[in-house]
């Protein structure tokens, strides 16, 4: 399926699950439906989220440098002063373990580690414990709608990797023909509907 229709899927999904009308939760959730039903496709070398995982890796690594310039050059020790704030530093580690995963599948081979229950599972426990349960879930659910609906077509997906490189699949539609077009048309509408009514 096209990354929109992935996208549009996963977000229809989670919000259907979301039972209030505060804007905050709604948009958390948008968001981390939104990146986890993008994430999979990591592993395709042409995907654009691959390119925007370079660039935000590009953007900490030349952090972490201006960071221990600072610490070296003016003896500012600003990891000791984010140390000092324990949420700051949980919301560090998170993100690093989050870029660590990501960097790591999108070096995987395409429907294998980023599309297996296991790496769900990993960014599941990363980001409930690091960063937020509520971002966590939506998160989650995107990713498993994503495997869900490549699970449609006839390339497969290793939803058991890396312990046994068999791929499953319903191979029910092509993952760019009128079934995916349908959903993407039938999800967008669907949210409209579901925002209206809360
Ligand atoms: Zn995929």
């Amino acid at each position: 399926m096209q990354c929109r229709t992935h996208i549009a899927f996963g977000v229809a999904v989670s919000t259907a699950m979301v039972h209030t009308g505060d804007i905050k939760t709604i948009l958390i959730t948008i968001a981390g439906a939104t990146i986890g039903s993008a994430i999979p496709d990591l592993d395709s070398y042409n995907s654009e989220l691959s390119q925007i995982l370079n660039k935000i890796t590009g953007i900490i690594v030349a952090t972490i440098t201006i960071c221990l310039a600072i610490t070296y050059i003016l003896k500012i020790d600003i990891l000791d002063k984010i140390v000092q704030y324990k949420n700051v530093t949980n919301i560090l580690i998170g993100i690093l373990l989050f870029l660590f995963i990501s960097i790591l599948g999108s070096n995987t081979k395409h429907r294998t580690f980023m599309h297996s229950l296991l790496c769900v599972g990993i960014y599941y426990l990363i980001l409930s414990i690091f960063l937020s349960q509520s971002f966590a879930v939506p998160f989650t659910v995107g990713m498993l709608s994503h495997i869900l609906l490549d699970l449609l077509n006839h390339i497969g997906v290793g939803l058991f990797c890396p312990f046994t490189e068999k791929r499953f699949c319903l191979d029910l539609c092509a993952s760019n023909g009128v079934v995916n077009k349908v959903l993407f048309y039938v999800s967008v509408v669907f949210i409209c509907i579901i925002r209206a009514i809360a």
